[in-house]
């Protein structure tokens, strides 16, 4: 991006190259008016005053086209405004050298409001025509005399129309052509941009499916391996009932990948997932559903957050949670297995926001681990039990949505996640 111009130094670069030919043009018109037609000129202000626009404009050119830092250098609006007004203020001067309201070069004001009006903002352009007209205004006041034949005058009318219609015309051309082309650029750019983001939200939701994925399958295979062996047992002491509950088992963690795949399928669960309103209790629900059954997991909710309304991404922030879910149950798999319940989810509503505290009794993390949670692909788990994944995606969903996430932990007591979400607005308190 930062390779595009910015409109006004585009401008500014045009504006330059346009003061090169005007400042030629006034040279070779006073050289020509003077030594060939003979109408004897005060040379000296007339080439001071050139001399002027000519310094400018390298200073100009330096500071802002040519020169080393004229990349990074930013061109207001009423810097062009300035070196605008300059050259209405040497166009004021030469013509009251030059014969003042009878020089037929007076023209060239509408050339410089013509620019003013592609370059500048309105508020700019009006300044300028008014300065103009002032600059005109004063021409009227007084001006040196031109001896003149009303012939050379005719020609100099004509001339001027010719000269001021060429500037306008080259001018307006250039930089029309100039910025449609920077306007381009920048709906390429844009375009890649938004492209990108696109290629960025579905690797999200590849991962953030992988890791939603990982659990039931994990499920399938362990009871597949069990039916297996049960069924391998020539002496068949399993009873068939078991064997029918494994097998319901895996048919229902196959449907619960089934359902992961058609909310992927419709967007949901990626940062794209469109806004929806529920009841706290809705969303909790959401939650505890697709959630292990063992250990066992309690929900409990403040009386007064249940109704509250929340408007988010449902089926994100629900995956999000759960994997916070997922993680105490993990922990505390990890550590001797206590009373139940393993994990709780307490839900309260605080200074119009809802606090979400996931709470384990498992092995808590040491300061290295609890610093690095977050991290994509960080996991402590072996192989096959943890991506790694689960916090980072959880921390985007969450942050995502205004709210945020942190981890408090120790070896002696275990974990607590807390989740904090903003409440949906637009319902009173
Ligand atoms: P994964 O669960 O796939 O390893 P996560 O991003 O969910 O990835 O978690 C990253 C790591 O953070 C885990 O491997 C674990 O070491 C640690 N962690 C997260 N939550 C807990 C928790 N409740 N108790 C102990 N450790 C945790
Ligand atoms: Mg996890």
């Amino acid at each position: 991006m930062s390779r595009i111009p910015e409109r006004t130094a585009v401008n500014v670069h045009w504006l330059v190259r346009l003061r090169w030919a005007q400042i030629a043009g006034q040279a070779g018109t006073v050289a020509v008016a003077h030594f060939v037609l003979g109408m004897s000129l005060p040379l000296a202000p007339l080439s001071a005053l050139i001399t002027v626009a000519l310094v400018s404009n390298i200073l100009i050119e330096l500071r802002y086209v040519t020169g080393a830092a004229a990349q990074q250098r930013v061109v207001d609006d009423w810097q062009i405004a300035v070196i605008m007004a300059l050259d209405i203020s040497l166009l004021t001067g030469l013509l009251y050298l030059t014969g003042g309201p009878h020089n037929p070069f007076g023209l060239l004001y509408v050339v410089q409001i013509a620019l003013a009006a592609v370059a500048l903002r309105a508020m700019w352009t009006w300044t300028l025509v008014g300065f103009s007209f002032l600059g005109f205004g004063i021409l009227l006041l007084g001006y040196r005399p031109l001896k003149m034949s009303p012939n050379l005058d005719t020609i100099g009318t004509w001339v001027a129309i010719g000269v001021a219609s060429a500037f306008v015309v080259q001018f307006l051309l250039r930089i029309t052509s100039a910025l449609s082309q920077r306007d381009r650029e920048l709906a390429d750019a844009r375009y890649l941009a938004a492209r990108q983001e696109r290629l960025a939200s579905l690797a999200t939701m590849a991962a953030g499916a992988a890791h939603e994925l990982s659990t039931p399958l994990g499920t399938v295979a362990l009871a597949a391996k069990e039916l297996e062996r049960a069924l391998q047992n020539k002496e068949r002491t399993v009873p068939a009932e078991e064997l029918a509950a494994d097998a319901r088992l895996i048919r229902e963690q196959v449907g619960r990948c089934r359902v992961i795949l058609d909310q992927m399928a419709q967007g949901a669960g990626t940062v794209g997932e469109g806004l929806a309103t529920c009841t706290v209790r809705e969303l909790v629900d959401d939650i505890l559903q697709g959630v292990r059954m063992r250990p066992a997991v309690e929900a409990q909710i403040a009386s007064e957050a249940e109704d509250t309304l929340v408007r988010l991404p449902r089926v994100a922030v629900a995956q999000s949670l759960r994997s916070l879910v997922t993680n105490g149950q993990d922990a505390a798999v990890a550590a001797a297995p206590g009373e139940p319940p393993a994990v709780v989810v307490n839900v309260e509503r605080r200074q119009g926001r809802l606090v979400i505290r996931i709470v384990d009794r498992g092995v808590g993390m040491p300061k290295d681990v609890l610093a690095r949670i977050g991290e994509p692909f960080f996991t402590t788990k072996s192989p096959g039990q943890g991506m790694g994944l689960g916090m980072f995606l959880a921390r985007a969903v969450i942050e995502g949505v205004g709210g945020s996430l942190s981890h408090e932990s120790s070896a002696e007591k275990g974990t607590t996640a807390r989740v904090e979400l903003p409440v949906d607005a637009t319902v009173p308190a």
